[in-house]
Formats: structure tokens, C-alpha cells, sequence
């Protein structure tokens, strides 16, 4: 880490603390407007915030009990891709609503026969006059039925290579013809969804960019995984860290098992490496660098961290693991119901926003230079597909 957090008296600092004093319980809609939500886009929509000042800013709101409306495909993957290759139309008609968490935003890019290898989608938009008509599947579209927008991509033109005839549009999820059927998970959860699309007819005004250019439009909303700031969790950074699990032995009791006092440890050195690997990758942007494959890296150890976390965490609640939702059967007796949930969901880690198979082929070409996977069908790289951790 060769940088430093400036201190209390900062004006960057006073600033956003005089802006919470005047707004001490403020809406989705003023803390967009004051550009805090993503700072480090550029005027009138954040802050153009250099990596030190979103960490200010971060601490400031954390501080203060503020939290950032919650869209995360929105602010995440939608906004940037709009930012990069939206028109002005689109720009003011979705980017404020979409950072005031007034407009829910989901990723409609995956199709059962088109996950890791994202090129091979099959839906198909076909232009009639002013529209596109839409004709296909998707499939796990986080939060569909929540979302008023999502971004989709759709196969313009079927009869050149499967990475040059590929558009990507705005889809509103209440369009005629669009059908969200739910997957429930078995976390018992309902997160993620089928939708079908038929004969789903989009003004032309929707597409985002150039027709047939949307596979580097995926390939910019897949690459935008922000730096993350903030502290390393299990569970895509909104579960409990190793550091409770530890806690809570240290609360609770003793553990005498070695083998159990092993893992804890090992846990703690990994929490430890991802940590600096974090403060690594958050260096590299203050000296203007671009994240590379070390966020695949980082991907891999953080999601297996995660899955062992939680695995842990069952076997120190012993047989009282299997008592789901008795008081007290959650490890060493505490809440059960997170610890659960997260042992069933961190199965998803490994999976979505690009497996660890596919993390590690990127991380095998790029990093330790080994010989590229070829897809055979296009000559192309397979990682191509999945360059960068996406949401899901
Ligand atoms: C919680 C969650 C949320 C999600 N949310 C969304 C969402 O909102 N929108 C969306 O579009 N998608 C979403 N997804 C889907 C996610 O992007 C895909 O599941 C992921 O890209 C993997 O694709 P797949 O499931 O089709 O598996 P496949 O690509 O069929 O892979 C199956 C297995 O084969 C392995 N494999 C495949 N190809 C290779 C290769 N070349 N080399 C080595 N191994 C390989 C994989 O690693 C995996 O183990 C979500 C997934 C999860 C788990």
C-alpha cells in the first residue's frame, strides 16, 4: 500500500460532512444528485472523484449510517455501459433515476445455452422500421422482477461471426411480450429468474451504441467491476467475513478440535491476503492503472474464501447445523439464519459473474502467459467471453 488516508481535518472530508449536516437523513434522490452515489463518474452524475476522494467519501457516509440505494446492475453494469456509449437522450432519461435507486436495473445476458460462452446467445432482435421485435430467452436475470430496465444483448445479424452480429439494447421489463417466470433457490430464495421475450417490440432509440457493436458493449459492462472499496465479506461483500466467524469463537467459547483451530487460522491468513491484494489493486488505481487480471485472482480467492467461511461455520454448529431454523443453531450457538442462507448461497460464488474455471483460464493466459484455449468454431480466445467478473 503506498498511499495514505488523509486526515480528520481534510477538506475533501469537511466537505461531505458539512453536506451531511444539511441532509442528515437523506433520500436515494439527494445523494445522486449530490453525486455521492458514484462519485467516481463523471459531472453532472458524480463527482469525477479521484480513488482517495471515493474512499473519503465512502468513510464519510459509512460514519454517518448512510447508505447508497441499493442497484447494484444499475449503478454497476448499466450506467457505465451508458456512460461509455448511450446517447445524451439516454443518458438524462436513465442515469439519475438509476443512481437514485428509483429505477431498478437487471443484466439480461444470460441464456441456457449461452453462459460462459456469452457469444453463442441465440435471441434474436430484428429491425421493422423504427423498432426492433424480439424474439428469445433468458435465463438467472437477477432481480427481473423487481427491475423497471435491463440491459440485453440480442443477435442482429445471425449470418456473420457470433461476436460481430450481437446489439445491445435497453429493455423495459414491462414491455408487451415480456414474461418473468421465477427460480427459487435453494436457499428457499427468489432472486433470480427465466424471462421470456416475445415478439417484444423495442423503439429503435433503445439501442445502445451501434447495431451489431454490442459485444464490446457487453465486454465494457462486464470489465466495469468498480474497485471495490469496501471492507472484504463472504458473499459478494454483503455477508459475514471470516474476522465474525473468528469473533464469534472468541465470544462464544473455545474450539478444541485442531483440525477446526487449523482452518480458523487458515481462514484469517486468507482473509489477511485478500485484504492486501484489495489494498494492491486500490494503489494500482491511484497511480491511474487499470485493473487487470488480478481481479480474476482476486475473484477466485475471494469466492472460495467465501464457500470455506461458511463451510466452517456449519461444521463448528455440529449436528445443530441441520436444525435450519432452531435459535441458537447457528455456529456456536448464535443466530442461525444468515450462517444458513450464506452456506447455501456461497455455492453461487464459484459460479456467477464468470466461474472460477473461467477465472482461471484468464488468469492461465494472462498472467502466467500459458497457451490460449482456442474456440474452435470463431479461432477466438474462450475467455473472450468472460473477461471480467460481471454480477451474476
Ligand atoms: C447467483 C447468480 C446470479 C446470476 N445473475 C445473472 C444475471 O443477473 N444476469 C445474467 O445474465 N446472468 C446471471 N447469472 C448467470 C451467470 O453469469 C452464469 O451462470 C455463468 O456465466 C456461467 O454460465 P452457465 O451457468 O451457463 O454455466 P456453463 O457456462 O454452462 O458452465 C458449466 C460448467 O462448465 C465449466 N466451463 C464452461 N466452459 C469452460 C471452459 N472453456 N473451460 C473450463 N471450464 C468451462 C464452467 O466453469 C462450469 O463449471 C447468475 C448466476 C448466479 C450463480
Amino acid at each position: 500500500m503506498d498511499f495514505e488516508l488523509p486526515p480528520d481535518d481534510d477538506p475533501r472530508r469537511t466537505e461531505v460532512r458539512a453536506w451531511l449536516a444539511s441532509h442528515p437523513d437523506p433520500t436515494g434522490r439527494d445523494l445522486a444528485e449530490a453525486g455521492y452515489v458514484a462519485p467516481h463518474w463523471p459531472k453532472p452524475y458524480g463527482l469525477d472523484a479521484d480513488p482517495i476522494t471515493q474512499i473519503v467519501i465512502d468513510d464519510e457516509l459509512r460514519s454517518a449510517g448512510v447508505r447508497r440505494p441499493n442497484n447494484m446492475i444499475g449503478s454497476g453494469w448499466a450506467g457505465p455501459t451508458l456512460l461509455h456509449a448511450g446517447t445524451q437522450a439516454q443518458r438524462d432519461r436513465y442515469l439519475l433515476p438509476l443512481l437514485a435507486g428509483e429505477e431498478i436495473w437487471c443484466q439480461l445476458f444470460s441464456e441456457p445455452g449461452a453462459g460462459s460462452d456469452l457469444a453463442n446467445l441465440g435471441t434474436r432482435a430484428v429491425r421493422d422500421g423504427d423498432e426492433y421485435v424480439v424474439n428469445g430467452q433468458k435465463i438467472w436475470t437477477s432481480l427481473a422482477h423487481f427491475s423497471k430496465f435491463g440491459i440485453l444483448i440480442a443477435r442482429t445479424d445471425p449470418d456473420v461471426p457470433k461476436h460481430q452480429g450481437i446489439s445491445y439494447f435497453i429493455c423495459p421489463m414491462d414491455a408487451p411480450g415480456v414474461e418473468i417466470r421465477p427460480i427459487v433457490e435453494m436457499t428457499g430464495s427468489h432472486t433470480f429468474n427465466e424471462v421470456f421475450l416475445t415478439d417484444v417490440r423495442l423503439p429503435a432509440e433503445n439501442l445502445v451504441g451501434d447495431e451489431n457493436n454490442g459485444w464490446s458493449l457487453a465486454k465494457v459492462t462486464l470489465g466495469n467491476e468498480r474497485v471495490s472499496l469496501s471492507s472484504g465479506g463472504a458473499l459478494w461483500g454483503n455477508g459475514p467475513a471470516a474476522d465474525e466467524l473468528i469473533d464469534l469463537v472468541r465470544d462464544r467459547g473455545s474450539v478444541t478440535d485442531p483440525t477446526l483451530r487449523q482452518r480458523l487460522v487458515a481462514l484469517h491468513i486468507e482473509m489477511e491476503i485478500l485484504r492486501l491484494i484489495r489494498l494492491r489493486t486500490v494503489s494500482a488505481r491511484i497511480r491511474g492503472e487499470q485493473p487487470g487480471a488480478e481481479a480474476s485472482v482476486r475473484k477466485i480467492l475471494a469466492d472460495e474464501h467465501g464457500q470455506r467461511i461458511m463451510q466452517l461455520a456449519k461444521d463448528l454448529s455440529g449436528p445443530a447445523a441441520m436444525l435450519a431454523d432452531e435459535p441458537g443453531s447457528g455456529p456456536l450457538g448464535s443466530a442461525p439464519a444468515l450462517w444458513h442462507y450464506g452456506y447455501l448461497f456461497s455455492q453461487a460464488l464459484t459460479i456467477g459473474g464468470g466461474t472460477g474455471d473461467v477465472q482461471r483460464n484468464i488468469v492461465a493466459e494472462r498472467v502466467l502467459g500459458l497457451p490460449h484455449e482456442i474456440d474452435v468454431e470463431q479461432g477466438r480466445t474462450w475467455a473472450e467471453s468472460r473477461r471480467a467478473p460481471a454480477v451474476g
